[in-house]
């Protein structure tokens, strides 16, 4: 894995540090990834990039588009391809991946290590639960359905209901409106460094899962102020984690 990524050409980047604003209370609503933070996606949604790719004569490798699983097909497609081919032929690739995955690779999803017990604890200590994904629309509503958190969820964010993707922070700008909670309320759980980037730019904390594939260098680098190798990890030491209103600092081993 790379070291911590560099912006996007040309991304506006207002680093709004959400540290300054913690204030040590539980949350009033944490936002969640979705690909490598509560399901097992990441290495399917690598897997589907380079067959597209491949199929439109790019050949791209493995680990560098495992690099940028977590960022939208509109943020993505620019870091590979140039200006010319995006206007040319990326939406038609970005097409043809969607289904190729949904088809091949999302009935394969599984869920990560008591991902729906997390989601169950947050609601039990008060606090509303928002999902802020890059995935597509038709994506989101096949993985509420394999965690079975449809009756959890207060609000649920994808691609589809925004013009840029992570890691620019308008999933979680939406979602925080939606549910009508300031960002200083919030806490974000994410496994890529897009995530952290996007919440920070929203102005909320987040904590960081390893589950994803991405380091914990990447991952502090990008923002998050704890780490945790899964959900089922999170879970377990959650009444010393920023969910419950604790800072927890880097953790040994992680
Ligand atoms: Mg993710």
């Amino acid at each position: 894995m790379s070291t911590t990524p560099t912006p996007r050409p040309g991304a506006p980047l207002a680093d709004r540090r959400p540290s300054a604003q913690f204030n040590g209370a539980m949350p009033d609503v944490v936002l969640f990834d979705i690909d490598g933070t509560l399901v097992d996606s990441v290495d399917l949604h690598a897997q589907a990039w380079k067959e597209a790719f491949a199929r439109f004569g790019r050949e791209i490798p493995y680990d560098a588009i495992r690099t940028q699983i977590g960022k939208g097909g509109d943020q993505l497609l620019p870091w590979f391809l140039s200006p010319t081919d995006v206007a040319g032929y990326g939406a038609e690739l970005d097409a043809w991946r969607g289904e190729h995955y949904r088809r091949e690779y999302l009935p394969l999803v599984r869920p990560l290590p008591r991902a729906r017990q997390l989601i169950q604890r947050v609601r039990r200590d008060g606090a509303r639960v928002g999902l802020a994904t890059s995935c597509e629309r038709r994506e989101l509503a096949v993985y509420v359905g394999v965690l079975g958190v449809g009756d959890l969820v207060d609000a649920a964010i994808s691609a589809d209901d925004v013009d840029r993707s992570k890691p620019f922070p308008d999933v979680f700008l939406l979602c925080l409106a939606r549910l009508g909670v300031p960002a200083h309320r919030a806490v974000a759980v994410g496994d890529s460094p897009y995530d952290a980037e996007a919440a920070g730019r929203a102005g909320v904390l987040t904590v960081g899962v390893l589950c994803g594939g991405f380091d914990s260098d990447e991952l502090r680098g990008a923002g998050c102020v704890a780490l945790y190798h899964d959900p089922s990890d999170l879970l377990a030491r959650y009444d010393g984690s920023p969910l419950a209103g604790e800072w927890a600092p880097a953790q040994p081993g992680l």
